[in-house]
């Protein structure tokens, strides 16, 4: 993957309100390296997430702050992973005054509420609470380019994991319902069309529940009588049975999240003593 990744400068200005500065630390999950934003125009910027910690990325932040004669007033952390608030240390040491806020606060971090402002010179970020990448993420509105900062929630490359599929399709519809204009994701290049993007996940994730569905259904027609039941691991079979073998396991991974959400919204059922999933003959009758 990482040999297919759109090659990203160490600090770019995305839009007139929007600097992004990457944290130094690509990787395969991590991508060209977290995404972390400076917003605003004025003398005091907001920032949104601050990497893992990387010397490289306060170099970068001081020598951007130097340039646009700019300190940092807030810093906003989406969530709580550390390739999101690993900079935190380095950005108080540069300025301790910098206000840290992030959902679900640690100690000396303030909380964010849903739907709570931050305003700045030239920008005005509106946090919303959309969990599903994890259960505090926030994704930020700026409401004067009505451009969203999706966090982990969608990604400028590849398909992002999430801890709870339910919330996390959710969250998404909420999100995309949100933003008219471009997504600034926590991982890869800025998104121009945010909601189309957003849609996109939306699709992907239907269509991957329907497949799921479908083999689940297999046998659950007029000439058979009995649901069959499914061990995870034979829809995965199934499924990815195009993909390496060593590939099965992350998929199952995926599959038992589809799986618990189909459960949860009774359209099959979890045989626990034999751990075997089927459809829900009464839901379909
Ligand atoms: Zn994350």
């Amino acid at each position: 993957m990482a040999a297919t990744l759109i090659p990203l400068p160490e600090i770019e200005r995305l839009s007139s309100q929007v600097i992004r500065i990457l944290g130094g630390n690509p990787g395969k999950f991590a991508l060209q390296g977290t995404n972390t934003y400076l917003v605003g125009q004025g003398p005091h910027r907001l920032l949104i997430d601050t990497g893992e910690g990387k010397p490289a990325w306060i170099q970068a932040l001081k020598s951007v702050l130097a340039s646009e004669k700019a300190t940092i007033d807030k810093a906003i952390l989406t969530h709580w992973h550390p390739d999101h608030v690993g900079g935190v240390r380095d950005l108080l040491e540069l300025s301790s005054k910098v206000k840290i806020y992030k959902n679900e606060p640690t100690e000396g971090v303030l909380n964010i509420s849903d739907g709570q402002k931050f305003e700045t010179t030239g920008a005005t970020l509106r946090a919303f609470h959309c969990p599903g990448h994890t259960t505090d993420h926030m994704a930020l509105v700026l409401e004067e380019e009505n451009a969203i900062f999706t966090g982990d929630n969608v990604l400028g490359q590849g398909t992002t994991v999430f801890e709870d599929l339910t919330t996390y399709m959710q969250s998404l519809h909420r999100m995309s319902s949100q933003v008219s204009g471009r997504a600034y994701p926590g991982h890869g290049p800025v998104i121009e069309d945010g909601k189309g993007k957003i849609l996109e996940y939306i699709q992907h994730r239907k269509e991957r529940e329907e497949q799921v569905l479908a083999v689940l259904g297999r046998e659950d027609n007029e000439h058979s009588r009995n649901t069959k039941c499914w061990k995870s691991m034979d829809i995965v079979k199934i499924i990815y049975k195009d993909y390496p073998e060593n590939l099965h396991a992350p998929a199952e991974k995926g599959v038992l999240q589809i799986l618990e959400k189909l459960a949860k919204e009774g359209k099959i059922v979890y045989n626990e003593s034999e751990d075997r999933w089927s459809t829900n003959r009464k839901a379909t009758l």
